[in-house]
This record gives structure tokens, C-alpha cells and sequence, in this order.
């Protein structure tokens, strides 16, 4: 089992790398983002629960993400490995997913930090606003507070890993090709 975070703030292109990555690694993709904008579509406790918190821009408390992601593993026991975007976003659920892999006897593989000025990311977001349907991508205020908790509480999580020397950062800018051709190199010398 190969398991890889990708990381990096609102916007560096989690999610578009994921697409890439998931297929050609047959990883299974878990974004906490995904599944609970899943959860508000659905009308679910959790997701009615998450929506204040993302509406505003703010970070959902660690035990619902927790929760949802701990019983995602369980649901995919199959899986050849895991693709985490958007998680884990603090310390205290860097030390969770650290305990749930151990329990399946695994662990991080790498995490793959990239990296986008804020500039740009404001820029991109805003762009993505205009179709993507999510209402924290059309208002600035809403898209500044993300990077500002980006900046306050999940950045620190890249040291928690560095710890473990898990961490390569990546530049987020450039092509989606280039990007993606940088991330599968490193992934290739991290697998082996
Ligand atoms: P982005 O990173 O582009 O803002 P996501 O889809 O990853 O988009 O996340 C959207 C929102 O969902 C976040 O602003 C936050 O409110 C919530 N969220 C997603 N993942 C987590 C997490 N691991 N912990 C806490 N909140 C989360």
C-alpha cells in the first residue's frame, strides 16, 4: 500500500492533480472537501453541522472530519492505497490519520506540498467561482479567510510530517502537465 497527502492551500490544484494521480497510481481519492459537500447535498446532521463553518471560511472541528475520514478507510478495505486531499488540516488530525493507518498496519507515503502565491490563488479561486457552483469561491472575503486559516492551522501540519522527513514541496505553478510530471518524480523515487 502507497499512501500520499497532497497538500497546499485553497486553490494550489488539489484537486486537479488528484484526478491525474488517483488514475495513474489506482489510488483511492478521499477529499474531506468532497465528501462534505456530499453531506450538505444530502441534508445530513454532519453536513448541515459543516455548512456554517464552511460558509464562512472557517476549518470544520477536527472530530467530524475525523469521523467521516475513519469511516471512509473502513468503507474502501480493498483499496491499494489512498489519495488524502484537503486532510489532514491540523495537528490533532495529522495524529488521528497517523493512528487509523497503523491500525491497518500502513502509513504516509509521502506528502506532496505545493506551492502557489496568494496572489495567484485569490486569482484562481475567483475563476473557479464563476462555475463551479461553490459559494466559498465567489466571495474574496470568504476566499481570504481560507488562506487565512490555510496560514494559521494547517500550514504547522507540514512540520508535524517533515518531522517523519515525509515532506517534498512542489511548484504549484506552471502547467497542469509540468505539475503533474514533477509530483509523479517524486512520488517514483519515494516508492521505490
Ligand atoms: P479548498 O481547499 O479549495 O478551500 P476544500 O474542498 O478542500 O476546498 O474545502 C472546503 C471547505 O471544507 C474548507 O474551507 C473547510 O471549511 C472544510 N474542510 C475541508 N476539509 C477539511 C478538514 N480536513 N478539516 C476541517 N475543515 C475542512
Amino acid at each position: 500500500m502507497f499512501n500520499i497527502i497532497l497538500f497546499g492551500p485553497p486553490g494550489s490544484g488539489k484537486g486537479t492533480q488528484s484526478e491525474k494521480l488517483i488514475s495513474k497510481y489506482q489510488l483511492k481519492h478521499l477529499s474531506t472537501g468532497d465528501l462534505l459537500r456530499s453531506e450538505i447535498a444530502a441534508k445530513t446532521p454532519l453536513g448541515m453541522e459543516a455548512k456554517g463553518f464552511m460558509d464562512k471560511g472557517q476549518l470544520v472541528p477536527d472530530e467530524v472530519v475525523i469521523g467521516m475520514i475513519s469511516s471512509a478507510l473502513e468503507a474502501n478495505p480493498a483499496a491499494k492505497g489512498f489519495l488524502f486531499d484537503g486532510f489532514p488540516r491540523t495537528e490533532a488530525q495529522s495524529e488521528a490519520l497517523d493512528k487509523l493507518l497503523q491500525l491497518k498496519k500502513t502509513e504516509i507515503g509521502v506528502m506532496l506540498a505545493l506551492e502557489v502565491t496568494e496572489e495567484e490563488l485569490v486569482k484562481r479561486l475567483l475563476n473557479r467561482g464563476l462555475t463551479s457552483g461553490r459559494s466559498d469561491d465567489t466571495n474574496e472575503e470568504v476566499i481570504r479567510a481560507r488562506i487565512a486559516e490555510y496560514e494559521t492551522k494547517t500550514a504547522v501540519v507540514a512540520d508535524y510530517y517533515k518531522k517523519f522527513d515525509k515532506v517534498v514541496a512542489v511548484k504549484g505553478e506552471g502547467t497542469v502537465e509540468e505539475i503533474f510530471g514533477n509530483l509523479c518524480s517524486e512520488i517514483g523515487k519515494r516508492m521505490s
